[in-house]
């Protein structure tokens, strides 16, 4: 199946092209077609499948000429998501006259108000500041056509649902929505009840499995040797780009100084960093001025950050969807990745939940001439894990580490 075969507009189809789009991604052949046809969406899909192309793409090609009323709007939980679906958007659009505008917080109005004022076909925005501009009376939402609920199950941690309530209540009720979200809790579900008309629900894949492409081993540790490993691995392994996952802010500006101190590129992203010094964090990564991003969950769920070869996760997520979420900044569209967890004695319920969540067992593994500090973790195969996950170790491909226990290969 191609691209051409789902009726989507010339105009479209050349700025697929020119995005170097071949085919579409499972998620794009079952949502693209039914959006065509008019259908209510809900899609339950990994990060990294090409779910923003799913929803834009039909809804784009149906917009057709501009009409200078707001017609299609998204709503996305961080600004860093709403700036990364805007460009993508964008690039869709750009053999079309379709005038896009993107709404977050912690910048000024100026530009935004520019932008409204000449007239805007497409909006992306976060729900609080696209709020202010409808208390303002600079936006109005009577026109909108295609509404899309985007990472719904963040908007929903984040507390923004009651927001998104009273926007989904200045839409137009004729309308064609869609909501994209990885797990659908029973307030999604309400909310799916309430915003949307006979929805056709998209699953790809296992809905719980991670990125299929990455590699995942956990590198169980001693608390006091942590750091040391972290520097180790990042020594010795051979990364393009990383992520390092931390548990706070607070840890995320310690990891980053460390590294620093150890001459590495770092940059860091959390949510009590400036926007602009989330901009220059994220663009500067992506140009390879940084070779190490230090991250929260918060701030970096969801984020296209392209040919991540490796995450390390520094402390163990303690949400298991967050291990999906993080692990899936590596694997994208197709491309393969390794993803590393550091784990000590108090991760174990943690790990476990992460393991029965995904159904499979994460492989442990030692880095080799690592002069290890004991700790019971290493008893972890003989004793079992209580609660822990029965099944098989899955092979996998591990650089610069070795099984150990039951599971060892020989
Ligand atoms: P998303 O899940 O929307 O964040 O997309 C993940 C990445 O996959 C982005 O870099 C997209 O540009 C890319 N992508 C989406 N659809 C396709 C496709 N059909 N072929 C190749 N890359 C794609």
């Amino acid at each position: 199946m191609a691209f051409s075969n789902f009726g989507l507009s010339p105009q479209i189809l050349e700025g697929i092209k020119a995005m170097g789009y071949v085919e579409p991604t499972p998620i794009q052949l079952r949502a693209i077609p039914l959006l065509m046809q008019g259908r209510d969406v809900i899609g339950s899909a990994q990060t990294g499948t090409g779910k923003t192309a799913a929803f834009a793409l039909p809804i784009l090609s149906k917009m057709g000429e501009p009409t200078d009323k707001t017609r299609f709007l998204v709503l996305e939980p961080t600004r860093e998501l709403a700036a990364q679906v805007e460009t993508a958007i964008h690039d869709f659009s750009r053999f079309t006259q379709l005038r896009t505008a993107v709404l977050y917080g912690g910048v000024g109005y100026g530009r935004q108000l520019d932008e409204l004022k000449r007239g805007v076909d497409i909006v992306i925005a976060t729900p609080g500041r696209l709020l202010d501009h409808m208390g303002r009376g600079t936006l109005q939402l009577n026109n909108v056509q295609f509404l899309v609920l985007d990472e719904a199950d963040r908007m929903l941690d984040m507390g923004f649902l009651p927001d998104v309530k009273r926007i989904v209540q200045k839409c137009p009720r004729e309308r064609q929505s869609a909501l994209f979200s990885a797990t659908i809790p029973p307030q999604i579900e309400t909310l799916i009840q309430w915003a949307m008309k006979d929805p056709e629900t998209i699953e790809i894949g296992a809905r719980r499995s991670p990125a299929e492409t990455v590699e995942h081993v956990i590198y169980p540790v001693a608390e006091g040797q942590k750091t040391d490993l972290l520097l180790q691995l990042l020594e010795r392994v051979h990364y393009e780009s990383v992520i390092v996952f931390c548990r706070t802010k607070h840890r995320a500006d310690q990891i980053a100084h460390l590294l620093k101190r150890n001459q590495h590129a770092v940059a860091v992203l959390h949510s009590n960093r400036t926007q602009r010094e989330r901009e220059d964090a994220l663009a500067g990564f992506r140009k390879g001025k940084y070779e190490v991003l230090v991250a929260t969950d918060i701030a970096s769920r969801g984020l296209d950050i392209a040919d991540v070869s490796h995450v390390v996760n520094y402390d163990v997520p303690q949400h298991p969807e967050d291990y999906i979420h993080r692990i899936g900044r590596t694997g994208r569209a197709e491309a393969s990745g390794d993803a590393f967890t550091l784990m000590v004695a108090g991760d174990a319920q943690h790990v476990y939940a992460i393991e029965r969540f995904i159904g499979q067992k994460v492989p442990r593994v030692k880095l080799e001439n690592f002069t290890y500090q004991y700790t019971a973790l290493f008893e972890e195969e003989k004793q079992g894990q209580k609660g822990g996950f029965p099944g098989k170790v899955r092979g996998a491909r591990i650089k610069g580490g070795y099984f150990f226990g039951p599971s060892r290969r020989r």
